[in-house]
Order: C-alpha cells, then sequence, then structure tokens
C-alpha cells in the first residue's frame, strides 16, 4: 500500500513532549502523539471508492491485510507518527476548557493529484484527551457518521469526508438513554478524511491559556498551509482570514438550511476553521418542516441547536473565535464589522438561496415575503421538507388550483388539512404562480435547476437506523446500498423511490430515528 505521505502539522507546531498516554492537561502544545490501540478482530465492512483515488490507493490496495490493520488502528503507516490534537471549546454556551481529540487519532497527511489530505481515525482508543471516556465508537455511530459525510460530500455541502469503515472485533459498553441501563455494543473505527481537522476550539484553548506565542504558530501554520491565498501571515491577514472563516461558516449553514440538516452539537468544537461540517453525532434531517426542531435528546429543553437557530449559532461560534483571535488582530471595530456583516449576508444568501428552491431566477421584489407566507404554511400541519420541495418542481403555474395535489403526498395527516389551510395554500400557490410568470426560463428547464438543488434522497433518520439495525445482526447490504443511493441524491433513481417517502410511522418516536443521544 503506497501512500504519499506529506505530514505538516506534527512537523511545523509545537508537540507535547510527554508520551505518556495518561489523560492531563496539555500545555503549549498543538498535539500528543499516541498509538492506537489494538482491536480484537478488525474487520472491513465498507470503503469509498472515491476517496480511495483521491487519496492515491487502489480497490485492491484497499482489499489487502495492511490496509484492513492500518485503518482500524493496529498497524502503524511507516514513517509516520499517529497524534491528538488539543483544543478547548464552549459547549452548549459555556467555557468547557481542553477538550481535544478524545478518541480521534490522526494517521498522517497524504497528497495526491495536488491534494493535501489529513487521514484521522474516530474510535481508535484513550488519547491524553479522552477524559472519563473510553476513546471508542460504537457501530451504530460509526455508520451515521460514515454514510452522512459521503451523502453531504454528494448533496454539495461541504463536510469532511470518510474512506473506511470497520468493526473492531471489541465490545462497547453504551448507556444510550442515560438511564442507568448501559449495554454492551460492537466498537468500530471510522478512517475520516479533510484536508484539515482543525476547529474553532484549537485557536480558543491558546486564548483562553493566554498562550499568545502558540496561539500565533497555529494561526500562521493554518494561514500557509489551507489560506494561502490570503498572503503571508501578517495582522492584515488575520482579519482577512478571519472574514474567509466567517463566509464559510455561512456558506456551509446556509446548505444546512437548504437540504435541512440538523448538526445538533454546534458547540465550537465541532466547528471547522475550513468551513466544513464536521462530527457527526446526533445529527438529524428534518422530516416534518420545523423550526424548532433538534434531534438531539441532551438539547430537548432549551434546543439551542435547533434547525432555524443553526445560522443564529454560526454567527454566536464566531464571536467566540474572534475573541480568540483578537490578542493577534487588536481591531475590535473592525472584527465586529465581519460579525455584523454575517448578519446582513445572511439574509442575502438565506434568500437567494430559497429563491432557487422556488426556481426563482430573476429577483423579485416581494420574494422575501412570498418565501415568508411559504414557511408560514409549512408549518401550518406536518409537512414533509424534502417531498414538498422535490415535488414543487412539477407545478404548473398556469394551473394555480392545482398547486395543493401537487405536493399533497408531503403532508403527513391528509386529515389535518382544513379548509382554513387549504384557503391559505391556494392563495399561497395563486402568488407563487404570478411570481413565476415574471420569470424568463421555461418549465422544463425551472424544473431541472429546482431539481438540482431540492434533492430527491436523503439520509432520513429511519433509513441509517435500518441499515444499523440490520448490521446489528451482522446484515450489512444496506450500508452500501443506501451509500449507492445518496452518492445521487439530486437524480430520480426508480428502483429507489420506496425511499422517496415520508418517515413511516413506526420511527415516529424511535431511538435513532427521532431521537438521538451523544453516547455514541
Ligand atoms: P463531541 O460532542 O462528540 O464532539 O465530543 C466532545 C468531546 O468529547 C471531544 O473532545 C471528544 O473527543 C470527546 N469524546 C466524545 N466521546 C468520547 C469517547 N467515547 N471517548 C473519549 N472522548 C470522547
Ligand atoms: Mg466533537
Amino acid at each position: 500500500m503506497k501512500l504519499h505521505i506529506e505530514d505538516t502539522l506534527t512537523k511545523e507546531l509545537p508537540a507535547d513532549p510527554i508520551l505518556e498516554n495518561t489523560r492531563r492537561q496539555v500545555e503549549k502544545a498543538c498535539f500528543s502523539f499516541v498509538t492506537p490501540k489494538q482491536t480484537a478482530k478488525p474487520e472491513l465492512l465498507h470503503v469509498s471508492s472515491e476517496m480511495l483515488k483521491n487519496i492515491g490507493l487502489t480497490i485492491e490496495e484497499s482489499q489487502s491485510e495492511a490496509f484492513l490493520k492500518v485503518f482500524t488502528g493496529n498497524a502503524v503507516l511507516p514513517n509516520t507518527k499517529p497524534y491528538a490534537m488539543c483544543y478547548g471549546g464552549h459547549q452548549f454556551g459555556n467555557w468547557a476548557g481542553q477538550l481535544g481529540d478524545g478518541r480521534a487519532i490522526n494517521l498522517a497527511e497524504v497528497e495526491h493529484n495536488n491534494k493535501h489530505w489529513a487521514l484521522q481515525l474516530k474510535g481508535a482508543g484513550e488519547t491524553p484527551y479522552s477524559r472519563t471516556a473510553d476513546g471508542l465508537a460504537v457501530l451504530r455511530s460509526s455508520i451515521r457518521e460514515y454514510l452522512c459525510s459521503e451523502a453531504m460530500h454528494h448533496l454539495g455541502v461541504p463536510t469532511t469526508r470518510a474512506l473506511s469503515l470497520a468493526l473492531s472485533g471489541d465490545q462497547v459498553l453504551r448507556d444510550v438513554l442515560y438511564n442507568g441501563n448501559p449495554e454492551y455494543e460492537k466498537g468500530a473505527i471510522v478512517c475520516r478524511v479533510s484536508p484539515s481537522f482543525l476547529r474553532f476550539g484549537n485557536y480558543e484553548i491558546f486564548a483562553a491559556r493566554q498562550d499568545f506565542k502558540t496561539l500565533k504558530l497555529l494561526v500562521d501554520y493554518t494561514i500557509n498551509h489551507f489560506f494561502s491565498d490570503l498572503g503571508e501571515p501578517s495582522k492584515e491577514t488575520y482579519l482577512v482570514f478571519f472574514k474567509e472563516v466567517a463566509q464559510r461558516t455561512l456558506d456551509m449553514i446556509i446548505h444546512w438550511q437548504r437540504v435541512g440538516f440538523v448538526h445538533g452539537v454546534m458547540n465550537t468544537d465541532n466547528m471547522s476553521i475550513l468551513g466544513l461540517t464536521i462530527d457527526y453525532g446526533p445529527y438529524g434531517w428534518l422530516e416534518g418542516f420545523d423550526f424548532g426542531w433538534t434531534p438531539n435528546t441532551t438539547d430537548r429543553q432549551h434546543k439551542r441547536y435547533r434547525y432555524g437557530n443553526q445560522p443564529n449559532i454560526g454567527l454566536w461560534n464566531l464571536y467566540k473565535l474572534a475573541n480568540a483571535l483578537y490578542p493577534l488582530i487588536e481591531d475590535e471595530e473592525t472584527l465586529k464589522g465581519v460579525l455584523d456583516a454575517y448578519k446582513s449576508d445572511f439574509d442575502m444568501k438565506s434568500l437567494a438561496m430559497m429563491r432557487s428552491k422556488l426556481g426563482l431566477e430573476v429577483e423579485g421584489v416581494s420574494d422575501a415575503l412570498l418565501v415568508q407566507d411559504l414557511e408560514a404554511n409549512l408549518l401550518l400541519t406536518e409537512t414533509d421538507m424534502t417531498i414538498f420541495f422535490r415535488k414543487l418542481s412539477d407545478f404548473d403555474n398556469k394551473k394555480p388550483s392545482e398547486g395543493l395535489e401537487i405536493v399533497e403526498n408531503a403532508f403527513y395527516v391528509p386529515t389535518e388539512i382544513s379548509e382554513d389551510i387549504q384557503q391559505k395554500w391556494a392563495s399561497w400557490f395563486q402568488k407563487y404562480s404570478e411570481r413565476l410568470a415574471q420569470e424568463k426560463i421555461n418549465s422544463i428547464e425551472r424544473k431541472e435547476k429546482m431539481n438540482s438543488v431540492n434533492p430527491k434522497y436523503v439520509l432520513r433518520n429511519y433509513m441509517a437506523q435500518l441499515a444499523i439495525d440490520d448490521a446489528d445482526k451482522g446484515d450489512y447490504k444496506l450500508i452500501d446500498g443506501l451509500f449507492q443511493m445518496l452518492k445521487k441524491p439530486y437524480d430520480e433513481q426508480p428502483e429507489q423511490e420506496k425511499w422517496f417517502a415520508k418517515r413511516p410511522d413506526w420511527a415516529r418516536h424511535k431511538v435513532g430515528c427521532s431521537m438521538l443521544s451523544c453516547s455514541s
């Protein structure tokens, strides 16, 4: 197995001098060297052929013993030194101090086709940052991360990627419902891939410790490697860097809103500095359109990370990053300007995104109102977001009275559609049809455009759960089935039509389908 190793982080940033794998506060260092744990009986369940290619490996190589061993942590690649990164973070609004890669171990960085990738195992054992936990991951959460990160990529959402999914062969104890009934589950390891896994929290930890020297080293490293087009590191560049991170964060969240993805744990340690979706834990997909929905049971009370609040939380997290970078920038006014711009940019980009979902190309003066009315209608009764927008592309603006019938399939309880609700929809379709009349493109082109932003297939919560239930019984076919289907989320795939359906009733309150805990 030949990989072109090109480590930069461990070469250029300060390492923790202590090599013992004991849990502790790690000062003045960006990472600690650590060796992944040997596992009982590693077994490869799935490999992403696209990611294999991206890092320069063949399918044959992925079937080798060497691949299995390296990507389950049972062997270390020649001339590499695996490590865990030190970071802190704000969790649910509060500073949590040092967190770090508690169950992620970075293997190496590789270069292929002029692209740079970091390889990271999730669930490969304890690190100095494991705090009170075991450094392991269970099969259920690993399947969810593996499937979703690749699915998000194919939806066009910036994200970290996944290379492989494997069983460790070890058993892992987890209390899924936090009700004092822990059970053993199959342990698993995902290899994640990203240009970098740096998070807001990597910068925050040094600012919190007033270690501005290491902070500067880390920011300079980040700019040199991942934002090199911004120029040489300097006070001005730091500011442009922050601006760029703010923009990427916003763009990522707009994509989440477009496809109905709810991250679930938008703590600052789960915010990538590259603006990529990272750390797929108790995430979920909107089924019924609902700004107030969160998949995360830990957040059930305050719903801080609910769908409709994601853009605000993105901004909140950027405030924390601005505070962390302040010692290097020392220009409060301009930093504040960037944060203020986020708000106006959000309004503009969000409207542009909604226009695209509605197939509107020209900018109409009352589009914001049209969108507002639509959102109000979607909330009147439980309405499947994915089905609604996908079906909407069949709407014929010369026949506004047929609108409701076209999207009918999106309603969970058709009997709930009272006369009043029918009236509201009729009125909206009337306005929408008048608005479409101002457009220049024909309905065939419009349908095509709408279908390229409104996915037909997303990883509905219950779909991942079905793959998990099968996998628990040793049947891994559905993992591949969903994986392949989600490579083309915008295509009509007649043989997959059964997945273009509302969540079945049994999944409404089932754990893993409608709610998820952080216990992964
Ligand atoms: P999360 O909210 O899942 O992103 O995790 C927050 C912090 O907890 C991170 O520092 C993780 O590395 C750590 N963590 C989560 N689960 C485990 C685990 N099973 N073992 C060790 N650390 C963990
Ligand atoms: Mg995390």
